[in-house]
Formats: structure tokens, sequence, C-alpha cells
């Protein structure tokens, strides 16, 4: 009996209600024999106070009674009930169909008609009870969860609909039963969906599941279809919308670059073997563009990372719309062209179904365009520029990662050839990329080791031909590999910042090297020490350069240092701090390799520098391509214009010196005088070779008219 109990009765009570005594004594009988506890009422005023008073588990009602018949008594305990009922049991004549109709209607729960079966109504009386006590569970269950639930035919239309209100609150003016039965603002093809799941619930009693939107609302909907009996089923829906979200959250989280919105490295991944299966598939390539900003670290360092993160923000925003761009058939890049973030300041494109490579290179240009212009964030000017290494599959690579390490490769070699380069993979670069890992954990002793050494090169005024200064150009002498290139390990010692302690060597060996030639064919010339840029982030450069020149007792006025434009990048103002205090000192700057990198004329206003080198590319193609021609005329008038002196590297021979002449160049530095060369040789060669040539070239310049 227990189970059947809501509560913590151990025998049910009920309240049997009965004008006739002889009815409520055999009825007290057969129940209180049978496991109940009974309280009688004799009329049904009475019957009213008992339930109010006792709170029974089940009411029997006789209809007929004085004061107050049994219909009056249902009603009015239905009236005083909420979402718990009590099952009340009517007592009505034989076949009194009206009676029977009556109290239904004014909701008794069941009948029996007199006379009745003294043995089986007790059996009647639990199943009442049990048949209630499920009904209240499903009720309070019903109650308690948030889903609504339909019952549908067997067709799968809706003919009832539960605990709608609660789940479709927000979803406005909508009468789910409608709703349902017509698929009014479902989804197209919605309802055949429910049909199908019905028809399949129905044969094989699996549960279906759909989801759905409602027209016009931002909820998402999930309904499982179950068999109900051999002709329904029901449909419990729930709102996922939160659920839905939240896995988006997670997908979002997983999947793509907090910061910037782009995909991050794990969807990169499923990009790029989504590509290569397409080119597979296409008999077309894939390209692979490995993106780094160019000394984005200094501007990290210099900014903080607010400004760092703005940046890059800003940066994904540009290429987005250059990639846009290009593929609404501006260069004919394929679309399904897509940008991720691997982490830092490093970016990937990868170009899907690619048929003529020529249009990367173009990619290439558009890209390095739009990231040089400068950006402004919280205020501040930054110039960026990217290096970008690119490798195309098949011929690069077989799969994802071997892809990325030769565009990692490739980038690193752009990189090295100076600011906002690009590069496409060739397998000479494997090579060298493993040679130079082994040259980065061997720099550390080249030092100690004495295996550096300066070498010299003249620069010459060629309005007076006469030798003014010396370039200073590290080389390094391994005791196994013998000459290393610059070109080779300063961007290694940039990138593990062992190039500070280089740099400080440098200056110190320059000016040492100033106060030997004190004396002799090279006293008085200008020694230009090339700075890299990280010297001025991670290094207090004003400090070394004067510990240098102090220590060695020699003249600011000695020194020049060589910048690059790259220098320029990142924090506008300290950097004028820093030249100003430098040129303050007495030691003089050039921007070097000007020509490469962005430095457009207005900006190059604001710094405090003396001169501009003119970069040898542009120096060795002068007569063979007039864009070059063009730019190196430019750039001498520019220079006038600013009062900046300009000299022009990798002068090699009377052609390219004749057109720097004409035009009015200030010095020149190249082979054609003299090539690099250790110390120890410079004062013979200035004496036997250099002073002679010059002295000649002023004889003929005076003699020409
Ligand atoms: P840079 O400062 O532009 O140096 C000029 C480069 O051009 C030198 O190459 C020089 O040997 C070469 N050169 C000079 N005249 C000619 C010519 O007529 N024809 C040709 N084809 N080349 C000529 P090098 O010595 O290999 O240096 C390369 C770069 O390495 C330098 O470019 C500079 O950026 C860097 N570097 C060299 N020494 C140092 C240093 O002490 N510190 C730093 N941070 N960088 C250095
Ligand atoms: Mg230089
Ligand atoms: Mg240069």
């Amino acid at each position: 009996m227990m189970e059947l109990l809501g509560n913590s009765r151990s025998r049910p009570l009920l309240l049997i209600a009965d004008d006739d005594k002889g009815t409520r004594l055999i009825l007290q009988h057969v129940f209180t024999k049978d496991g109940f506890d009974v309280c009688l009422a004799e009329n049904g005023a009475e019957a009213i106070d008992k339930y109010a008073e006792r709170r029974p588990d089940a009411v029997l009602l006789d209809v007929q009674m004085p004061y107050m018949d049994g219909y009056q008594v249902c009603e009015l305990i239905r009236d005083r009930e909420r979402e718990v009922k009590t099952p009340i049991v009517m007592i009505t004549g034989q076949n009194d169909i009206e009676s029977i109709s009556r109290a239904y209607d004014l909701g008794a729960t069941d009948f029996i008609s007199k006379p009745f079966d003294k043995n089986t109504l007790p059996f009647r009386m639990r199943h009442v009870l049990r048949a209630h006590s499920e009904h209240n569970s499903l009720h309070g269950l019903m109650h308690g969860i948030p889903d609504a639930i339909a019952v549908l035919d067997d067709t799968g239309d809706a003919i009832d609909f539960m605990n709608a209100n609660r789940l479709f609150r927000d979803v406005e003016n909508a009468d789910m039963l409608e709703l349902f039965k017509r698929g009014h603002r479902l989804p197209r093809g919605f309802m055949d969906k429910v049909r199908e799941c019905v028809r399949r619930t129905l044969q094989t009693d699996e549960v279906q599941e759909l989801e759905f939107q409602i027209a016009n609302s931002q909820r998402h909907f999930e309904a499982r279809i179950i068999r109900r009996d051999a002709y329904s089923a029901l449909a419990i829906i729930r709102d996922v919308t939160e659920r839905q979200r939240s896995e988006q959250k997670i997908q979002e989280l997983a999947y793509s670059d907090t910061l910037t919105g782009l995909p991050n490295r794990e969807q990169f991944k499923k990009i790029l073997a989504t590509a290569i299966r397409r080119a597979d598939a296409t008999g077309t390539s894939a390209a692979l563009l490995y993106l780094d900003l160019d000394r984005f670290k200094r501007i990290n360092d210099t900014f903080g990372h607010s400004v760092g993160d703005a940046l890059l923000c800003a940066v994904a925003e540009r290429l987005r719309t250059s990639i846009r761009k290009s593929t609404r058939g501006e260069s004919s890049i394929p679309g399904g062209t897509e940008i991720s973030r691997l982490g830092g300041d490093e970016f990937t494109i990868v170009v899907p179904e690619l048929s003529d490579k020529s249009h990367i290179e173009s990619l290439c240009s558009r890209i390095q365009r739009t990231l040089t212009t400068p950006f402004v964030c919280e205020g501040h000017q930054i110039v960026v520029s990217p290096s970008i290494g690119v490798a195309i599959y098949p011929e690069h690579g077989d799969d994802e990662q071997e892809l990325l390490m030769r565009a990692d490769t490739a980038m690193y070699e752009a990189k090295g050839e100076g600011a906002n380069n690009a590069r496409v993979y060739h397998e000479s670069m494997n090579a060298r990329s493993l040679e130079l890992l082994a040259l980065e954990s061997e720099m550390n002793r080249a030092i100690e080791r004495n295996e550096l050494e300066l070498h010299y090169q003249p620069k010459i005024d060629i309005r007076e031909w006469r030798l003014v200064g010396l370039e200073a150009l590290i080389r390094w002498k391994h005791h196994e590999r013998g000459w290393i290139s610059p070109v080779d390990f300063i961007p290694i010692a940039e990138d593990t910042g062992q190039i500070i302690d280089i740099g400080r060597w440098v200056l110190q060996e320059a000016c040492r090297q100033l106060g030997e030639w004190r004396e002799g064919p090279a006293a008085g010339l200008q020694i230009a020490v090339n700075i890299s840029s990280q010297q001025f982030t991670h290094d207090d450069l004003q400090r070394s350069v004067m510990e240098a020149v102090w220590e060695n007792r020699v003249g600011p006025r000695m020194l020049e240092l060589e910048i690059t434009e790259s220098v320029l990048v990142g924090n506008v103002d300290e950097t004028i701090d820093l030249l100003t205090a430098l040129k303050t000192s007495g030691v003089s700057v050039a921007i070097d390799d000007f020509g490469t990198g962005y430095s457009s004329l207005s900006y190059l206003k604001r710094f405090p520098v003396d001169k501009l080198k003119i970069d040898r590319t542009f120096i060795r193609d002068l007569h063979r391509n007039p864009d070059d021609a063009a730019i190196c005329s430019a750039i001498l008038a520019m220079g006038r214009q600013l009062g900046l002196a300009v000299v022009a590297e990798g002068v090699e021979n009377e052609e390219q010196l004749q057109f720097l002449d004409e035009r009015e160049c200030d010095q020149v530095q190249g082979y054609y005088f003299g090539k690099p060369m250790p110390a120890h040789a410079l004062p013979d060669f200035l004496h036997d070779v250099l002073n002679p040539h010059l002295a000649e070239l002023k004889r003929n310049s005076r003699a020409a008219p």
C-alpha cells in the first residue's frame, strides 16, 4: 500500500459520505478489513468538514444526500484543490447514465453503482488510488520539466499540446497546436520530417530526433519523437538555444583565435588539409602563404600589449579586406581563400584550387601594399611590413606539415633579405636553413673565440673626389667553415637576441680601430657602423655608443650609425628622442638600404637623420631598368629637398658613377673604388691604389668643361 501514497501514512485514509447508516457501516467494515483507515460523514456538509480536517487520500461519495448532495461536495472539493487532486469515487444508482456523466463533468474520478460487490470494492478503490498517484506524479513531472509535449497521431499531426505555453513563451502569438498542425512558421519540409519520424518510431519504437527553429524567433528547439501507442506518438520538445550557443562558443573557442576572430592553428590545419584534397580532386595546386610582421616584437615592447593586440586586429582586418577584393576578381584569386592566425604575429593564407601561380605574386604584393600603409592604434601611428614565405602544393610538400615547414623556411629567407619581402620556397632554402640552425649555436662563442672581424669599405665624396669615410662590415671567420657572410648570420643573431652582444662588440671594435688610425693614411676617416633595429629596442644604444667612444678616446663625430628603415617602425616619438640624443652627442645617422622599405617622404621628414643610402639593388640595374633609374633620381632629388646627403652603395662601374655624378649624388661606395677589406690591408690600399685613382678622377673632372 505504501507505494501508492504520496504522504507518510502507512494506511490510506478513505472518507466515506453516505446518509444511509447501513451502507456506511458496511463500507467501513469492508475497507477497514482491507487495510484502509476510514472516516465517515452522514451528509454533504459533514463530508466537506471532514475533508478539510482529515485530508483523506480518497473520497467515496453518495450522490443523494441531505443538505448538500454528492455533486456539490465533489464540486466544492475540486474548487479547493490546486495541482494535486484527490480521487473522488461517486456512488450512483445502477445504469444511471445521467448521474454518471454529471459526476464526471464535475471532476469525479470514477463511480460505482449500487448495489455494489463488497468483495471487489477495495480492489477497485486501490486501482483508483494507484492510477491517481501515477497521474499526480506525471502532473508534477509535467509541471517541473521545461519541455513541451505534443501528442501526434499516426500521420504526424498534433492533436494535443502540453506545457506549450511555458516552452514557447518567447515565441509571440504562437498557438502551438495550430502551428504544428499546419507547419506555420516552421522550416520548409519540417512537417514531412515529423511525419517520417512518427512513421519510423511507430514501426521501430526507436526515438527520433529533430532540430528546428520557429520563424522570427531566435530560439532553437529539439524534438524527440517517441512511440506512445500503436497509433500515436509523443513529441518532447525542448528549447536548446542555450545548449547550442554554448556548443557554438566551444566550437569558436576551439577553432578560432579569440583576438582577431580568424581561424586559429587547429582550424588552419583543417583548412589546409581541405585545400590539399581539393587540389588533388581538381588537378590544381594550393598555395600556402606564411606571413610574419617584421619587428612586431619591437612594437609590442615599445607600446605595450594592448596596442600590439589592436595592431594585430587591424592587420587581420586589412588582410580580410585585401583577400575579399582579390577574390572579387580583381586578381583572379580563387574563392575560398582563407586567412588564419597561428599565434603571435604569424598569419597564414591558404589559396585553394590555384591554377595560375602568377596570381600568388600579385596577392603578395597586394598584401604588402595594404599592410605598409601606416596604422593608427590607440593614437599611435605605427608602420609595419610583412615578410611572406610561400609554399605550393604539390611541388613543395606532400602534406600540411611539410608545406607549413617549407613556407616557414621561405618566410625566414624573405626576412633575411630585409623587411617587406616575399619569397617562394626553393629546395636550396632547406639545406641553407639546416646550416643556419647549426650556426645559431656556434655564434655564442664567436666573440670569445675571436672569430669576428670588421672589414672596411671606402666611402668617396664624388663632389671633391675625396675619401671621406669607411663602412665597417662584420665578418665571421668560422674555425671550420671559413668566412661566413653577415647576410647569413646577422638575421639569426637578430632572432636570437645575440645581436646585442655582437652589436656592442662592433661599436667597440670600430672605435678601437679609429683610435689606432689616429695617424697614417686612414686618419680622420669617419667610420660607419651598421645598427640592427634590435639594438634600438633591447640595448641602451646611446650608452653603448658613448661607452665605445669614451673608452677608446675618439670623438663622437668620427662615428656614423647606419640604421635601416625598419628602425623607424614602432614608437615614432621614442625613436625621434633617441636619434636626437645621438645627434646631440655628435654621432651622425644614415638610413641604410633606402628605398626597399616603406618610408614615405613625409614620414622621413620627422626623423633627425643626416644621410640616405640608396640601396645597392637600385644601383645594380640602373642602366637596364628605367624604374630603378627613376627611383634613384627621385631619392636624390628628395634628399636635396630634405637637406640630406645621399650616398649610393654598390657602385661597380663607370656608367653607374656617371649617372650618379650627373644627378649630384654626394657620396658613393662600391667595388668600383674598393671592396671591404681587413683593417691591416687598408693603409697600403689607400696609399697605393685608391688615392692615385681619386687623384686621376679629380684631374679628369677639372679638365672636363
Ligand atoms: P649593408 O649595410 O647595406 O652593406 C653593404 C653591403 O654591400 C656589404 O655586404 C658590402 O660588402 C656590399 N657591397 C659593397 N659594395 C658592393 C658592390 O659594389 N657590389 C655588390 N654587389 N655589393 C657591394 P656585406 O658585407 O655582405 O653586408 C651585408 C649586410 O649585412 C649589410 O648591408 C648590413 O646590413 C649587414 N651587416 C654587415 N655588418 C654588420 C654589422 O656589423 N652589424 C649589423 N647589424 N649588420 C651588419
Ligand atoms: Mg650598411
Ligand atoms: Mg646598405
